[in-house]
C-alpha cells in the first residue's frame, strides 16, 4: 500500500523516560508503516536540554511558531533529585512552561470517551473540555502576613508619578493579604484562543466568572469576552450553529454536573487548575486525557496531559515489560497529524488520523486494555502490556 504523503513537517519533541520509550514504539508501529513521516525533531530529553543549556527547548518553541503544528512527548521537569540523577549543570526550567512563554497560549483539555468506562457523572456522555488561562491571578500574585494592627492599602503609581490608592483593610490583628493581576492583552488573546477553538470544534463555548463579588477584576474578564465576540465572533458563531454563554462560575458548576458533556469550557487560571483535575477525574484517567497548546496566531502544539511514568520507565530498566497506557500520547500524534492535513489540504491524513483514533477507542471498547484502565472498565477485559495493546490496535486499523 502506498504511503501518505505529507507537505509540511510537524515539529517533532521527544521527551523522556516511559513516554520516550512509547513515543518510538508508536512511531514504529502506527504511523510510519502508513504515512511518510515528515518532522523536524528536536530532542527534548533532559540529556539534550542539560548539553544544550537548554536552548533546544527554545529552538523547538520558534520552529512551532515557523511549522504551526508540534507534537510534544512528556519531559521530566527537574527538581533537586533530577539533577543530581541526571548530573545536571542547572535546575533548567520546565519545558512546557518555556514553550508556552514563547507561544502565549491556551492550553485545551478534553477527555478520550469510550462507552466500557463510565464517567462518575452519569450524564456526561460527551467530553468536555476545559480550557485554561495560562497567565496570571494567584499564580503571580505578591503575599504578605500581618503581624500587627494596621491599614493595608493597594497603591498603583503611574509613569507621572501620581497615585491611585484603594484601602484593603484596617486591620486590628494579625492577618494576611494578597494583591494579584491579570493584563488585557492576555486576557484577550485567551479569549481569542477560546473563540478560535470552539469554531474549530463545533462545540458551544462556556465562560464563567464571579463577577457580581469582583466588580472590576472578575468583571473585566467578562467584559472583554463579551466585546470580542460581538465585535469578532457573533456573525461567526451563528454560522458554525454554535453559542457564547457567560453565567456565574456557582451557577457554571451546577450546570456543568447536569449537562450531557460536549462544550469547551473557558476557565480562570486558578478555576482551570481545579476544575480540569475534576473533569479528568470524572472522566476516568489521565492517561486518557488530550491537551494542545493553541497560541492567538493559530498555533498548536498537541501533548499528553501526563507525565514521564517514572515508574514504570525504572520497570523498563530492569528489563520488564511494562503495561503503560500509551493512548494519550497517540492521541496527541492524531490530533497533530489531523490539523497538519487540514491546514495543508490532505484528506488522506485527516481520514488516516480519524481511523487510528478509531481503532484505539474500539481496542478499549473490545475490552483489551492497559492495566490502569482495567479497575475503571466495565465488563470482560484483557489486560496486556503497551507493545500488545498498540499491535491490537494496529490489527484493528485495518491497513494491511
Ligand atoms: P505521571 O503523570 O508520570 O504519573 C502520575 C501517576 O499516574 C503515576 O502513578 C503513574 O504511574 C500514573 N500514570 C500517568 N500516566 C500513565 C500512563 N500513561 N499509563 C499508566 N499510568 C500512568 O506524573 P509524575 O509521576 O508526577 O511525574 C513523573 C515525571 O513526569 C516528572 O519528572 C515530571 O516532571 C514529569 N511531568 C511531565 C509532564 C509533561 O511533560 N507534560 C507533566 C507532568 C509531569
Amino acid at each position: 500500500m502506498e504511503k501518505i504523503q505529507m507537505q509540511v513537517p510537524l515539529v517533532e519533541m521527544d521527551g523522556d523516560e516511559m513516554t520516550r520509550v512509547i513515543w518510538q514504539d508508536i512511531k514504529d508501529t502506527l504511523l510510519t508503516p502508513y504515512i511518510d513521516l515528515k518532522t523536524v525533531y528536536f530532542d527534548l530529553g533532559l540529556k539534550k536540554r542539560d548539553e544544550t543549556e537548554d536552548r533546544i527547548t527554545l529552538e523547538a518553541a520558534r520552529a512551532t511558531k515557523e511549522y504551526g503544528v508540534a507534537v510534544k512527548c512528556a519531559t521530566i521537569t527537574p527538581n533537586a533529585q533530577r539533577v543530581q540523577e541526571y548530573n545536571l549543570k542547572q535546575m533548567w526550567k520546565s519545558p512546557n512552561g518555556t514553550i508556552r512563554a514563547v507561544l502565549d497560549g491556551t492550553v485545551f483539555r478534553t477527555p478520550i470517551v469510550v462507552n466500557n468506562i463510565k464517567p462518575f457523572i452519569k450524564t456526561w456522555i460527551k467530553p468536555i473540555t476545559i480550557a485554561r488561562h495560562a497567565y496570571g491571578d494567584i499564580y503571580k500574585g505578591v503575599e504578605m502576613k500581618v503581624e500587627r494592627p494596621g491599614r493595608a492599602e493597594i497603591v498603583f503609581t503611574g509613569e507621572d508619578g501620581r497615585e491611585t490608592r484603594e484601602v484593603i483593610h484596617d486591620f486590628a490583628g494579625p492577618g494576611i493579604i494578597m494583591a494579584m493581576h491579570n493584563l488585557d492583552k492576555s486576557i484577550a488573546s485567551f479569549a481569542r484562543a477560546c473563540f478560535n477553538f470552539a469554531l474549530d470544534q463545533r462545540q458551544d463555548l462556556w465562560f464563567a466568572t464571579k463577577d457580581t463579588i469582583s466588580k472590576k477584576y472578575d468583571h473585566n474578564f467578562k467584559d472583554i469576552f463579551q466585546d470580542i465576540y460581538d465585535r469578532e465572533y457573533a456573525g461567526k458563531f451563528a454560522a458554525a450553529g454554535i453559542e457564547y454563554f457567560y453565567t456565574l462560575i456557582d451557577d457554571a458548576v451546577a450546570r456543568v454536573v447536569r449537562s450531557s458533556g460536549g462544550f469547551i469550557w473557558a476557565c480562570k487560571n486558578y478555576d482551570g487548575d481545579v476544575m480540569s483535575d475534576m473533569v479528568a477525574t470524572a472522566f476516568g484517567s489521565l492517561a486518557m486525557m488530550t491537551s494542545v497548546l493553541v497560541s492567538p496566531d493559530g498555533c498548536y502544539e498537541y501533548e499528553a496531559a501526563h507525565g514521564t511514568v517514572t515508574r514504570h520507565y525504572y520497570q523498563y530498566l530492569e528489563g520488564k515489560e511494562t503495561s503503560t497506557n500509551p493512548v494519550a500520547t497517540l492521541f496527541a500524534w492524531t490530533g497533530a497529524l489531523k490539523k497538519r492535513g487540514e491546514l495543508d489540504g490532505i484528506p488522506a491524513l485527516v481520514q488516516f488520523a480519524g481511523d487510528l483514533e478509531k481503532a484505539v477507542t474500539d481496542t478499549i471498547e473490545a475490552g483489551i486494555m492497559t492495566r490502569d484502565l482495567a479497575q475503571l472498565a466495565e465488563g470482560e477485559k484483557r489486560i496486556v502490556n503497551t507493545r500488545e495493546f498498540l499491535q491490537e490496535v494496529k490489527a484493528r486499523l485495518g491497513r494491511g
